[in-house]
């Protein structure tokens, strides 16, 4: 398949950055992060989001490519609403995962407006 719309060339593209990411992040981090960070900037240009998969992968304030175990701390907390904390070990930042769908709640929301109107 060719690609046709700019979109996709960029999509494809950050597909195959985030690919050499994983593959030098052993060897040159630095190179790593670079990567992340250009994919993130062809992403921006082309108006598109990161795929949310990748999304969860990066740092978001170091652009490190964030792997279990190694570079990363993930925890599960339940304070408020459960959520899933991310925390990068290189910098210290922590990325909040709310595990209720935004969908969901919007959906909640509706019912029980409208429960309210019935009444
Ligand atoms: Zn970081």
């Amino acid at each position: 398949m060719k690609p046709t719309s700019v979109k996709q060339i960029a999509k494809q593209r950050i597909q195959i950055l985030f690919e050499q990411a994983k593959q030098v992040r052993k060897t040159n981090p630095q190179l790593a992060m670079q990567y992340i960070k250009s994919a993130r900037r062809i992403a921006m240009a082309a108006k598109i989001r990161l795929p949310v998969e990748l999304k969860r992968e990066t740092c978001k304030n170091c652009n490190a490519l964030l792997v279990q175990g190694y570079n990363c701390r993930i925890r599960i907390k339940q304070k408020r609403e459960p959520h899933v904390v991310i925390t990068c070990l290189n910098c210290g930042n922590q990325t909040r995962i709310l595990l209720k769908k935004k969908k969901e709640q919007k959906k909640l929301e509706q019912n029980n407006y409208s429960n309210e109107a019935s009444c």
